[in-house]
């Protein structure tokens, strides 16, 4: 499903979401959900793959990306949802850098023209996934051992 509720006023996206999560309970259904809304995603998800530019940068369980995120985009993306309390305005942490053309994406991490951590080897070669513990994979030089000098 792309974006499914994208285009639904946020009352009927909760009625059909509860409608998904039914169905999916009486026919034992996996779905793949796709989406730019992460409010949406942590309602709807048991698991989570964080894509950057066409790659899984981060892919967890719903706790382990909301509670425990390793990868910076998965990181900027968390920190740029908007709460709905005047105290916490301006906390949103802006990414700076270029955005890279997806149809000619940067060599190495494609993330590293606008990652704060970005050191040498992250413009040459492209992290691994990594396991960091209980099956929560990152794509990030940080989590290699002995790689992030
Ligand atoms: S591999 Fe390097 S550039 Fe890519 S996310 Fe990790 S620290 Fe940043």
């Amino acid at each position: 499903m792309d974006e499914p509720t994208s285009a639904l006023d946020v009352s009927v996206q909760a009625q059909i979401l509860d409608l998904m999560q039914d169905l999916q309970k009486d026919m034992n259904l996996t779905y793949l959900f796709i989406s730019h809304d992460l409010g949406v995603v942590e309602y709807i998800s048991d698991r989570i793959a964080v894509m950057y530019l066409g790659n899984i940068v981060e892919l967890g369980t719903t706790t382990q990306i909301f509670e425990d995120m390793r990868h910076p985009y998965t990181r900027a993306l968390l920190e740029s949802i908007p709460y709905p309390d005047p105290d916490k305005k301006g906390s949103i942490k802006p990414l700076y850098g270029s955005i890279p053309s997806p149809r000619n994406p940067p060599p190495g991490c494609k993330f590293h023209t606008r990652c704060p951590y970005a050191k040498d080897i992250c413009k040459k070669k492209a992290p691994p996934l990594v396991d960091v513990g209980n099956g929560h994979l990152v794509a990030c030089w940080k989590y290699v051992e002995g790689a992030y000098k």
